[in-house]
């Protein structure tokens, strides 16, 4: 834009008969004034009665005479190279400001493809090439319109990763499944032996570390082969989980009741002496005893079934078959001694429960199989 005298203010969309009417204005002050007609004089007078806000402030509290010096000052302020310049750096400053910003951002969601970096490029070096509002203003709008695609393919991005971690949130889901299953005995819902076999060694070792005691039984159904020969594999089947529940609804806390193999089951509670254990075996024991189960489709009377159990208690030092060999010991023990018994190990200062104590007990619950 070389000619200054048509130069339209960006503010003020001008009719031609008002552009005339301010260059005649500008004229005549240069006139009046005694300047030389020289372009810049020009300009800065046709700005001044075109209304530029900022030289009509400067030109009217002004308090001198405006001669060429002051006139030259004048124009260099507002309208010279370094004011262009000066504007134009702050405005390409702020576009890059708000460019590195969003720059950032993408960065942080990880999106910015290169295409758009490549855009980010190409604007910047648009910008320090700028020399007019209207070449900001059409590199604002290529950053726009970029920024549009960007959003729209930062959303897709987004639902695609809402639906990966969806995916994942599922995925941890079925994998917690599987593992639950890998250690939950399939027939009863109890622990299995792999889980056994875990926790035995977790808990002996943590009885070891906080000097606890930890008590372990070996419970074995008695006579379970003519209950099943009697009545059915399946009434045997249902039977070993009315005996599972009933152990697990009769311990508490950190007990621990696994399944341990066929119609043997154990049971290991932390922070327990063999004293304690005992007590809690015998309490089993009896609530199992206390059953009276009845075949739910000919409610047939099955008659009661009854456990026989093997207490050991941790020893410090001592290998997980040591303590295991001791309550199995004591669960033969319990079962040559009459069974429907509990048995501490062999040579412990605890005694057996007396067994038939179930006289006094409470009515049997009926339970259907
Ligand atoms: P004891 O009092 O000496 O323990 O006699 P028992 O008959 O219980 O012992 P034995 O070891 O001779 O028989 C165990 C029986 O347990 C054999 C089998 O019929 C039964 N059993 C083992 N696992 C299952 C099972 O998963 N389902 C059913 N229904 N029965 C099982
Ligand atoms: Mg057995
Ligand atoms: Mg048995």
């Amino acid at each position: 834009m070389d000619s200054k005298t048509d130069h339209p203010s960006p503010k003020m969309p001008a009719s031609p008969e008002r552009t005339q009417t301010v260059a005649v204005s500008a004229l005549e002050r240069i006139e009046a004034l005694g300047l030389k007609p020289i372009p810049e004089f020009y300009e800065l007078w046709f700005r001044y009665f075109e209304g530029d806000p900022e030289i009509v402030r400067a030109v009217d509290g002004y308090g001198g005479v405006f001669d060429e010096n002051a006139c030259h000052k004048l124009y260099k302020r507002f309208l010279g190279a370094t004011a262009r310049d000066e504007m134009m750096r702050k405005v390409s400053d702020q576009v890059q400001q708000a460019i590195g910003e969003l720059a950032g951002m993408l960065t942080s969601v990880k999106s910015a493809t290169s295409e758009y970096g490549e855009t980010l490029d190409d604007v910047n070096e648009k910008i320090q090439d700028a020399h007019s509002i209207e070449d900001l203003t059409s590199v604002v709008s290529i950053i726009l319109q970029d920024t549009k695609k960007m959003v729209e393919k930062n959303q897709e991005l987004e639902s695609q990763l809402d639906n990966s971690s969806a995916q994942v949130t599922e995925l941890k889901k079925n994998l917690d499944n599987v593992r639950k299953e890998a250690f939950t005995d399939g027939l009863t819902g109890v622990s299995n032996r792999k889980a056994f076999d875990q926790q035995v060694v977790a808990l002996t070792e943590e009885a070891g570390v906080n000097q606890t005691p930890l008590t372990l039984m070996m419970i074995d159904i008695d006579f379970f082969k003519k209950f099943n020969d009697a009545y059915g594999h399946q009434i045997g089947d249902q039977v070993l989980r009315l005996v599972a529940r009933t152990l697990v609804e009769n311990v508490k806390g950190r007990d621990f009741v696994a399944r341990y193999g066929g119609e043997e089951f154990s049971v290991m509670l932390p922070e327990t002496p063999l004293v304690g254990g005992v007590k809690v075996a015998e309490m089993l024991r009896r609530s199992v005893e206390n059953k009276e189960v009845v075949n739910k489709t000919t409610e047939e009377n099955l008659g009661r079934i009854t456990l026989s159990i093997g207490v050991s208690e941790y020893r410090e030092g001592e290998g997980v078959s040591e303590l295991i060999e001791r309550a199995d010991a004591a669960l033969y023990n319990a079962k040559r001694t009459g069974r429907n018994r509990v048995c501490p190990e062999e040579g412990a200062d605890v005694s057996a429960p007396e067994p038939g104590q179930n006289a006094e007990a409470p009515k049997p619950h009926v339970e259907q199989v």
